[in-house]
């Protein structure tokens, strides 16, 4: 184990079969329907590369990257969009893929962004989520784990860059972040 965590909460066989199991509901929920799914940068990127192979129906990509002001463990839901989408997702059925939802107001923010757009619809999928910590109501449609107040890295997500390419999901140690 990376010696900055304090412990495993999901291997690569939970992460993989969870992968499975929600890649089967989106293209059994989307079959026949033009999907767009779209992954938010750079925290999504790991788990996008292996959600999309787990749809067996066609699928088009894109990401987004938003950047929100504030400290790298903190969410003040004030979003500056660094990288949009390349193609209108007018009439489109877009699919929101993000690493975690926590306070909610990232998403909600780009969900007001993006139903501006007139999509057909626009739902969102996330790896983790942290029901404890939210402050703004985001409907959550897809969900991989529900997870606990917990700082978590590994499998994408970072703490200050750090810890992306961990293959499994690590809550990290108290004292690397709060030392900051
Ligand atoms: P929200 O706006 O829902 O509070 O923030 C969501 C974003 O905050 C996530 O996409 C992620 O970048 C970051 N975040 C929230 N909780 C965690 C966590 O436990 N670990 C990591 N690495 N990032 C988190």
């Amino acid at each position: 184990m990376h010696p900055d965590v304090e412990k495993l909460l999901f291997s690569r066989a939970d992460i993989d079969n969870k992968v499975h199991e929600l890649g089967s509901i989106i293209s059994r929920d989307y079959a026949g329907q033009d999907l767009l799914m779209v992954g938010i940068l750079k925290g999504a990127a790991v788990f996008m590369a292996d959600l999309i192979r787990a749809i067996s129906i066609d699928v088009s990509i894109d990401f987004m990257a938003l950047s929100s002001y504030g400290a790298s463990s903190k969410s003040t839901g004030v979003v500056r969009i660094l990288k949009d989408l390349d193609k209108s997702i007018q009439n489109r059925h877009v699919l929101i893929v993000e690493d975690i939802v926590d306070t909610g107001l990232t998403l909600t923010y780009l969900l007001k962004i993006l139903k501006a757009r007139n999509p057909a619809g626009v739902r969102i999928c996330t790896m983790l989520d942290k029901p404890s910590r939210r402050k703004a109501d985001v409907p959550v449609d897809y969900n991989g784990f529900t997870i606990p107040d917990h700082f978590v890295v590994g499998y994408g997500l970072d703490y200050n860059e750090k810890y992306r390419n961990l293959p499994e999901i690590y809550v990290l140690k108290e004292e690397i972040y709060r030392s900051k």
